[in-house]
């Protein structure tokens, strides 16, 4: 960048920093702003928008247009230059304005006698804010170099915004992140509630965006990168073998010593920002090449400069993950997106999560499940809107986030909340009543657990069992392999709390979204058809027989059930129960104590089980549809991707014809079966797997009061009907006709 630039822009800078320094109120600032860049850049208009709300901009401040007009004119997104500049979140550089596309004639502002027009939007991290435009009569474009001044002052812009510095006596503007603002989202876990928010990343505030001293700037730019990188090398040499994690850390890397990002945050220093903003500056252009690209490749990379330019905003101004702020009473958690381990480190204090980005058949959605906590996953904006502390109201019904919701707003949700408490209230009266259906049919509900705080809702959830127990969510939480010691201990307790009713223990199921810190994973191009659980366990059968024994012992004496995940044919069933029986044989040789029987089932989550010789089903003790597998695999849709999930509904006539032939086989076979997916634990679903045949499901332990609640009143000859009529007719779902018979009948699910 040529010298003569750099000091334009560091004498704009300048200017605007001693007209900051001022005590004036919000607009006055404003006011000067746009006198300063109109001056400086030698144009006759300077104007400042801003957003009003996510659709409206308006026009706060202006040099140049029509004074009146300031807080008047209003422009909707896209509408205009100035909303098109918004919108596409990209430069609008051109000498004739009114022969542009989108432009638009706004009377009120007398602006149709400047020709030229230059709009850079204002934004922090990604986050729309306004449009900073500067025009002129003489008919010119203006050059890069004025292109990438105004574009470093908008950012100064966004960054003074940030910090509230135009709010104020006649700003007519309300601080940002202080309106009442709704959000929405997937559900990934239903439930209602409220409370405040904790943010997972924390902001990171720039408090003085202007460099006073360039070439102090420009050091502590380095030695803050030089901290990165040896950060990010000494994290590589850790995770040596690890290949996702070192693919990751390698992209890291090649960024930290990226010279062309080093180079662009000098330029900006030497423009005269200091050096956190001009870290901010290319952060946020990034983040708006990521929204735009549809490249995933790229947008995968951009993703990885953002994190690596979090990290190197932490290091500049030393706000690290723990910034000392305390963690506010009910807790709800906003993050972009976060691991199983991670979010049980928060375990069950949380009063709700809300994603970014996520999805609802990710094991972090399970763990959320399990833990009974709200949780809506693709919040747009959550991560940039909410602060720390704020007010939240999720209605995980909807999908639905009220953040600093107003009177009105915290009045209706309080009416639903007390709904939702009636509901509650239904359900523990028929806690101890069976789901016994009108017809007579009596359909055994077992819940889904997976850590030792699950089992307190044993018996208040009014289930028969646990019917799923995830084991890996024990090995997840930790560091280091759990020993057999303390894996014995540990399922002891688990049966001693369960007080004798069945716990199906389901064996290691790792791999895929599941990895365990501790152990090498294998680079694998679809880990969800890799290398994972059962063959796993298989091919390498250390872990698998440490877990049999611990169990084993941990039985002392009682009856023992054990599942295996993921068995896609008869001969891995085989050899897994081979290794039980040798366990078995060795612990009774070593004289440890023994189960009093062992049952020995297998999940079916691949289509290819279905279909296995009848000798299986009639070997196997049990059967467990693994639906979220099942349900993946039968459709080839990625559990964990939102777009291709949704768009296959469980109630697909040619999914419940597959379940139903599973039914059939297991009948003519006298095989016990269950279902254990998410689905079990939604009403709808429930009331057609029953229909079909089904009578065991197993469910997370809040669902088990809805489910029994709408089988305790239904008629399932009937159900089966409105099931059969809509295959006959060729419906894609049966879900139309079991709602409309649902609102016939009158129920409320
Ligand atoms: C399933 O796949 O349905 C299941 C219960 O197992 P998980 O969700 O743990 O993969
Ligand atoms: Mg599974």
């Amino acid at each position: 960048m040529p010298d003569g630039i750099e000091l334009e822009s560091r004498k704009l800078l300048e200017r605007l920093r001693d007209a900051m320094a001022d005590d004036d109120a919000g607009q006055a600032r404003l006011d000067k702003i746009t006198h300063l860049i109109a001056d400086s850049m030698q144009c006759e208009v300077c104007s400042i928008y801003l957003f009003r709300d996510e659709e409206t901009l308006e026009l706060c401040a202006t040099e140049g247009l029509n004074a009146e007009s300031v807080h008047q004119t209003r422009l909707r997104l896209g509408e205009g230059l100035v909303g098109r500049v918004a919108r596409r979140r990209r430069v609008i550089n051109t000498a004739n304005a009114p022969q542009t596309t989108g432009f638009r004639y706004m009377p009120e502002t007398g602006e149709e006698v400047y020709s030229s027009f230059l709009g850079v939007p204002v934004q922090r991290l990604g986050e729309a804010l306004g449009v900073l435009v500067v025009q002129s009569k003489e008919e010119r474009e203006f050059t890069l170099d004025e292109v990438y001044a105004l574009e470093v002052v908008a950012m100064v812009l966004a960054e003074m915004t940030e910090l509230g510095a135009f709010v104020g006596e006649g700003a007519a503007l309300s601080a940002l992140h202080s309106q009442p603002v709704m959000l929405r989202g997937t559900v990934a876990q239903e439930g209602v509630s409220q409370g405040n928010i904790w943010l997972h990343e924390p902001r990171v505030v720039v408090t003085n965006p202007f460099a006073e001293d360039p070439d102090r700037e420009r050091q502590r730019l380095h030695e803050a990168v030089e901290e990165l990188r040896v950060g990010v090398d000494k994290m590589l040499a850790m995770a040596s073998g690890d290949g996702t994690q070192t693919e990751v850390l390698e992209t890291y890397r090649m960024f930290a010593n990226s010279k062309g990002w080093m180079r662009r945050m000098e330029d900006d220093i030497s423009s005269g920002l200091s050096a956190e903003a001009a870290v901010e500056k290319e952060q946020s252009l990034a983040r708006a090449r990521m929204g735009q690209s549809n490249d995933s490749y790229l947008r995968e990379r951009l993703s990885d400069l953002d994190d690596l330019s979090n990290r190197l905003l932490r290091i500049l101004t030393g706000q690290g993950q723990n910034t000392g702020a305390e963690m506010p009473d009910n807790p709800v958690l906003v993050a972009r997106n976060i691991g199983p381990a991670e979010l049980l480190d928060y375990g069950r204090s949380l009063k709700g999560i809300l994603l970014e980005s996520g999805s609802v058949g990710s094991h972090a959605a399970i763990v959320a499940r399990a833990l009974a906590i709200p949780l809506i996953v693709n919040v747009d904006r959550v991560t940039t809107e909410a602060l720390n502390g704020d007010h939240v109201m999720i209605d995980g019904e909807q999908g639905i986030v009220h953040l600093r919701p107003d009177d009105n707003v915290a009045n209706a949700f309080r009416d639903k909340m007390a709904m939702q408490a009636a509901a509650l209230e239904r359900y523990a009266s028929i806690r101890e009543k069976p789901a016994e259906t009108l017809c007579g049919n009596v359909i055994s509900l077992h819940m889904n657990a997976g850590l030792m705080a699950d089992l307190p809702s044993l018996p208040t959830s009014g289930a028969e069992g646990v019917g799923l127990f995830r084991t890996e969510l024990q090995f997840l939480v930790r560091n280091q392999m759990p020993r057999r010691t303390e894996l014995a201990a540990l399922y002891a307790r688990v049966m001693d709390a369960s007080q004798g009713m069945r716990v199906v223990f389901r064996t290691l199921d790792i791999g895929s979204d599941k990895v365990l810190p501790y152990m090498k994973p294998n680079e694998e191009p679809n880990p969800a058809l890799g290398w994972r659980a059962l063959r796993v366990g298989l091919d390498k059968p250390g872990v698998l027989r440490m877990q049999l024994q611990a169990l084993m012992r941990a039985a002392n004496g009682r009856p023992l059930t054990v599942m295996f995940p993921f068995v896609a044919q008869y001969e891995e069933y085989t050899r897994a129960r081979a290794e039980v029986d040798k366990a078995y044989e060795r612990e009774r040789r070593l004289g440890h104590p023994l189960p009093s029987e062992i049952e020995v089932g297998a999940m079916l989550e691949t289509p290819s089980l279905a279909f296995s010789p009848n000798k299986f089903f009639e070997e196997v003790d049990f059967l467990s549809i693994g639906g979220n597998d099942l349900k993946q695999f039968f459709f080839a849709a990625d559990r964990e991707n939102e777009r291709v999930r949704k768009r296959y509904d469980t109630l697909n006539v040619s999914f419940l014809s597959f379940i139903e032939r599973i039914v059939e086989r297991c009948e003519q076979t006298h095989t016990p079966l269950s279902f254990c997916g998410e689905d079990a634990g939604r009403p709808v679903e429930a009331l057609c797997f029953a229909a079909i045949g089904l009578r065991t499901l197993s469910m997370r332990p809040a669902s088990i009061g809805p489910v029994k609640s709408i089988l305790r009143r239904s008629n399932l000859a009937e159900v089966r009907k409105v099931i059969t009529d809509a295959r006959h007719r060729g419906d894609m779902s049966v879900r139309p006709a079991i709602m409309e018979y649902l609102r016939d009948q009158n129920w409320v699910t």
